[in-house]
C-alpha cells in the first residue's frame, strides 16, 4: 500500500496545502483566489490542475510571475485522461467526471506518496482542500494516505442543503418532480419558497437512478468524510440554512467572497495602495476594450449580461434575448463566448440573418465582447444591472459590486440561486425557464426603472453585510482565519 512518508524536517517548515479543483472556469477562479490568500498567509500552497486548464491560465495570464513571488508556491498538473480535443463540456462532461473518478485517481495517490506535489523545503502535503464535486475519490486517497482533507463546494449553502436532502427527497417520494410549481417539503429551512422548479438541475431527472442524480448524492456524502467543509457564502447571506447544514457537516468555513478578501489582502500587502489591476485567473481571453466603451456611458445606465463559462443556448434564445434587449431600449454590455450558442441546424452559425433593427440597436446602445474583466465591469459606475445565469461567483461579486441582478440559471446550483435571489434576498429577479423577447423587455426595464430603488437598498445592504463579514471580526474574516489556524493544526499533528 503506498503512503505518504513525511520529511523528516516537515515540521520546520509551514504547512504546505494541495488545492484541487474541479478543471472548469468557475471552480478553477474561486480556488485559486483562496490559494493566493493562503499564500499571503504564508502557507506553502500547491495548485494542482490538468494540462487542459493549466495551459488555457498561462496563455490568458501571467499567473507564473503572479505566484513566483510566492515562497513555496507551486503550480502542477495532473492529466484527466481525455484526449487534448475533448470537450469536457455539455453533454460530454460525464466523461470527464468518469475520467477524473479513474485515471487521475490513480495518478493523485502516486503523485502525494512520493512527494511530488511538495518542494525541497516542505515535500509532504499536509491538508488537502479538495473541490467538493470530486468529493469521493479525494477523500478516498486522503483517507488511505492518512491526509486530513477539507472540501470547498462552490454552491451556495442553500443549493448545498438541497443537494445534501436528495436521498431524503427520494425516500419520501418527492422526487421524481411531478408538479414543477408545488413546493417542496423535504428540504428543512426551505419549505416556504423553493419549489420544484428550483431545486438543482439534475433533480429533474425523471429516473431518481439517473447517473448524475446518484452521482451529485453520493459525492455530497462523501464530503462529510472530511475534516471540514468550506463554503462560498457568508454568515448574513444564509445564516438560517447554515445552522441546518452544521447538523450533517459540523465544522463549517463559510468564507465568502472570496475576491474581496484577495483584494482586501492585496492591498494590505502593497501597504494600502490600490493594486492597479485585478488578479486574473482567466480561462478565456479578456477583451478591456469594452472598459472604454463603459467609460463613455452616462452614470448608471448599462446593464451588463454575461451567462458565465459553460452556460450554452440554441440560435433562438440568443435571439430572443438580443430582441429583448434592443426592444427594453436601455444600454447594455454583452460578454458572448465565441462557444456559447449551440448550432440547431446546418448552415445557422447564428451570424446569418441578424435583422437590422438589432444590429442598429446594438450600435446605439450596446457593445459586445468574448469574454470580458467581470468584476471591474460590475464595479464600473455606469453598469446598473446584471443578467446573469445566477454562479454563484457572478452573484457575489454583483453583490459587492452593489449591481441588482435578473437571473436565467442554466444548470446546477443555479436553479436554486436565482430563487434566493428574488424571494429570499430579494436583490433581483427569476427569469427561470423563460426566454421570450418581452419578457426580458419588461425585466429589464423593472430592475433597471420600475423596481430599481426597492432592488439597489436591498443589494446595498447585502453589499454593507458582506464588506462588514470580511472585515477584522466580521464572520467571513474569522471563518478564513480559523480555517488558516487549522490548517497549521494539521501540520502540527502530521504523524512522524
Ligand atoms: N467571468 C469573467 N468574464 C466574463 C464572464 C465571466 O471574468 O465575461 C468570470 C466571472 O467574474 C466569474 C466566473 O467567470 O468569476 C464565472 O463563475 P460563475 O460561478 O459565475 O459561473 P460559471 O462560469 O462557473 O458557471
Amino acid at each position: 500500500m503506498e503512503k505518504q512518508v513525511p520529511h523528516p524536517q516537515e515540521n520546520l517548515c509551514p504547512p504546505r496545502v494541495l488545492l484541487f479543483p474541479l478543471p472548469e472556469q468557475g471552480h478553477v477562479n474561486r480556488m485559486l483566489k483562496l490559494a493566493e490568500v493562503l499564500a499571503l498567509a504564508g502557507l506553502h500552497v500547491t495548485f494542482l490542475t490538468t494540462p487542459f486548464i493549466h495551459n488555457r491560465l498561462t496563455r490568458h495570464n501571467d499567473i507564473e510571475t503572479r505566484f513566483a513571488s510566492y515562497p513555496g508556491f507551486l503550480l502542477k498538473t495532473i492529466s484527466d485522461g481525455l484526449p487534448e480535443d475533448h470537450p469536457r463540456s455539455g453533454e460530454r462532461k460525464m466523461e470527464l467526471f468518469i475520467s477524473l473518478n479513474t485515471v487521475t485517481k490513480r495518478l493523485l495517490k502516486h503523485m502525494l506518496a512520493t512527494h511530488q506535489l511538495g518542494s525541497n523545503l516542505s515535500p509532504s502535503v499536509s491538508c488537502i482542500i479538495a473541490d467538493g464535486t470530486l468529493a469521493g475519490f479525494t477523500t478516498d486517497i486522503a483517507t488511505e494516505l492518512q491526509i486530513p482533507i477539507l472540501h470547498f463546494h462552490g454552491f451556495c449553502a442553500c443549493a448545498f442543503w438541497a443537494c445534501s436532502s436528495i436521498p431524503n427527497l427520494i425516500v419520501t417520494g418527492e422526487l421524481p418532480v411531478r408538479d414543477m410549481d408545488k413546493l417542496v417539503t423535504g428540504v428543512s429551512g426551505m419549505e416556504s419558497f423553493l419549489r420544484f422548479r428550483d431545486l438543482p438541475s439534475f433533480c429533474r431527472a425523471s429516473d431518481t437512478k439517473d447517473p448524475i442524480l446518484q452521482g451529485i448524492a453520493r459525492e455530497t456524502r462523501h464530503i462529510s468524510r472530511g475534516q471540514g467543509l468550506i463554503l462560498h457564502t457568508f454568515e448574513e447571506l444564509e445564516g438560517p440554512i447554515l445552522s441546518h447544514i452544521r447538523t450533517k457537516y459540523p465544522n463549517i468555513y463559510s468564507i465568502a467572497p472570496i475576491h474581496t478578501h484577495l483584494k482586501l489582502k492585496l492591498k494590505l500587502k502593497h501597504a494600502n495602495k490600490e493594486v492597479s489591476s485585478q488578479p486574473f485567473n482567466s480561462l478565456f481571453e479578456i477583451d478591456r476594450t469594452c472598459m472604454t466603451w463603459l467609460d463613455a456611458q452616462p452614470l448608471n445606465s448599462v446593464i451588463y449580461v454575461s451567462f458565465g463559462s459553460t452556460t450554452v443556448m440554441t440560435n433562438d434564445q440568443l435571439m430572443e434575448f438580443w430582441y429583448g434587449l434592443v426592444k427594453s431600449k436601455q444600454r447594455f454590455l454583452w460578454a458572448i463566448r465565441h462557444d456559447m450558442v449551440h448550432i440547431q441546424g446546418e448552415g445557422d452559425d447564428g451570424k446569418n440573418n441578424i435583422p437590422a433593427e438589432l444590429t442598429e440597436g446594438t450600435k446605439e446602445r450596446g457593445y459586445m465582447v468574448g469574454w470580458a474583466p467581470q468584476e471591474e465591469v460590475l464595479e464600473h459606475p455606469s453598469v446598473c444591472g446584471f443578467l446573469t445565469h445566477s454562479g454563484m461567483n457572478s452573484i457575489l461579486e454583483s453583490i459587492m459590486a452593489g449591481v441588482p441582478m435578473i437571473c436565467w440559471p442554466y444548470h446546477a446550483d443555479q436553479q436554486v440561486i436565482s430563487r434566493c435571489v428574488s424571494v429570499m434576498w430579494k436583490i433581483g429577479l427569476d427569469m427561470k425557464d423563460v426566454c421570450e423577447r418581452n419578457i426580458v423587455e419588461k425585466m429589464v426595464n423593472d430592475l433597471m426603472v420600475e423596481r430599481r430603488e426597492e432592488f439597489q437598498k436591498a443589494v446595498d445592504d447585502y453589499r454593507r453585510l458582506a464588506i462588514k463579514s470580511v472585515s477584522e471580526g466580521g464572520s467571513s474574516y474569522s471563518n478564513l482565519d480559523r480555517l488558516i489556524q487549522d490548517i497549521h493544526k494539521m501540520n502540527d499533528k502530521f504523524p512522524i
